[in-house]
């Protein structure tokens, strides 16, 4: 399998020369050349296997240049109810990610019960074992650096602690996430992570590490790399639990289900738009977005409209408040025909702060092919679905998963299965599930009194030069 740009001006890489690098040098997001596509027998055979065992089956499809038995390693030692041990009911950690009913065709998949309680870390622990084995054979060494307002940074680091040839430099806004953020990613003693709370803002952390990374030289010197949203193998891992829900949500291959997933950086849903190219009987993908709806406004008019920053707000689904999404573009190349000038022509617009509209174009009548609907959620319905939800099924959710469910129940069809991808616990957002239960969630008893360990952090000034130098000192 090799991977191409969606701009179409760099050329075709493998898959282990794509894992540790970000954008195409051409500005593209890499995709596969074609979509592997899964024949009935095949669907037929992959329905009884564990998690691990599929993950295997659907990511070999995709990764052609690491040796079978390595691959298979390595998933195995992933996807293990070791590491994703905290699932509502502890017998079905077994599952990786279990399926919880809520009612006769709707229901959630758990993808949070991971070491950071949110799905990132279905991708993020893959990726930390791709990155050891990969750097391991070439013997390289790389350093991440990123920035962090809670999920992200604590994913990358719990993927990534105690990896050989990788060292993490997590920049997060000093005092700005809750007590229990906070606990989760300082009080890691591991050497090859370093916690650095800037006095600032997120986005003060986020120029520091844009500057750093605009820094070819230093970029070079240090082997600075990144862990974000766009990395090919975070998407292809995430392909994997939309055959798995499929799988546990349904008894026969003859029938469809409906996802629904709470967006952001699109990272996810198209992971499952993915899945649809493959084949996997998919009749509708739901996309959920909060007030920061930039792309339910694109699927309900055509027009990507990338927000500037004082236009994007802050609110209690956090993770999904995006001014622009960054991995969109790999939808839009599908959409118009993979015809990569197009791309170019419509990111030219978007790189320099406009917008585009397909509306009237070939392209925008292709869009019922793809199946995707949308809808969007507030504060005000996030807090009604996680009462309701609470009320009327006796489940916790968090305030993501709770956009999600809320437009989800806007897309049922009789017949038709809906499963709602649940992106986190509902601990980590305790603020808002005491506004709407009058109550605090229930915690996970290994992380009982997290905020009591000691802790291992950097505080420092955002000022570029001195934490460029102490990257440099540390790496
Ligand atoms: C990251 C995140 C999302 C958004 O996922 P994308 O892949 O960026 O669309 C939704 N919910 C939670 C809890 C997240 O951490």
């Amino acid at each position: 399998m090799r991977y191409i740009s969606t701009r179409g001006q760099s050329p075709a890489e493998s898959f282990c020369d794509i894992l540790l690098g970000g954008l195409a040098p051409d500005g593209g997001l890499y995709l596969p050349e074609a979509y592997p596509q899964v024949s009935k027998e095949t669907l037929a055979r992959w329905r009884g296997l564990s998690y691990a065992d599929l993950a295997y089956e659907v990511l070999s499809l995709y990764i052609t240049d690491i040796p079978a038995a390595d691959l298979k390693a390595l998933v195995h030692k992933t996807y293990t109810p070791q590491v994703y041990a905290y699932a509502r009911k502890p017998e079905a950690a077994k599952d990786i990610v279990p399926l919880t009913e809520l009612e006769s065709g709707l229901a959630l998949l758990e993808l949070s019960n991971g070491p950071t309680l949110a799905f990132k870390d279905m991708a993020m622990q893959l990726l930390g074992n791709l990155f050891e084995y990969v750097l391991d054979k070439r013997g390289e060494t790389i350093n991440i650096l990123g920035a962090t307002s809670g999920d992200t940074g604590s994913a990358a680091e719990y993927a990534m602690r105690g990896k050989h040839n990788v060292k993490v430099f997590m920049l997060s806004p000093d005092g700005k996430m809750s007590a229990f953020q906070r606990a989760q990613m300082y009080s890691l003693q591991d050497a090859n992570i370093y916690n650095i709370a800037v006095r600032g803002m997120f986005d003060d952390a986020q120029d520091i590490v844009k500057a750093a990374s605009n820094d070819a030289a230093y970029k070079a010197k240090y082997k600075i790399g990144a862990v974000n949203s766009i990395n090919w193998a975070r998407v292809a891992a995430q392909i994997v639990y939309y055959f798995k829900g499929y799988f546990e949500a349904t008894k026969s291959n003859e029938e469809q289900v409906a996802y629904c997933v709470p967006s952001g950086n699109f990272g996810n849903i198209c992971a499952g738009h993915i899945a649809r190219q493959m084949g996997l009987p998919i009749a509708k993908l739901v996309l959920a977005t909060n007030e920061n709806d930039v792309l339910d406004e694109f699927f309900k008019t055509g027009v990507y409209r990338p927000r500037k920053t004082a236009e994007t707000s802050v609110t209690s689904s956090p993770s999904m408040d995006i001014s622009k999404a960054s991995n969109f573009e790999r939808f839009v190349f599908d959409l118009v025909g993979r015809n990569a000038a197009v791309v170019r022509e419509l990111w030219a617009k978007v790189d320099a702060g406009g917008a585009f509209d397909l509306r009237g174009t070939p392209h925008w009548e292709r869009l019922p092919g793809f199946a995707f609907v949308s809808g969007r959620s507030t504060h005000a319905d996030r807090l009604a679905t996680i009462r309701t939800t609470w009320e009327k099924y006796g489940q916790m959710i968090d305030t993501h998963t709770a956009d999600g469910l809320k437009v989800a129940l806007e897309y049922r069809q009789p017949g038709q299965s809906m499963v709602v991808l649940e992106t986190a616990q509902a601990v980590k957002f305790s603020e808002t599930i005491r506004e709407a239960l009058g109550r605090d969630p229930v915690r996970p008893v290994a992380l009982e009194g997290i905020e009591k360990l000691p802790q291992r952090v950097e505080v420092m000034d955002a000022d570029a030069t001195a934490i460029k130098d102490f990257v440099a000192r540390h790496c």
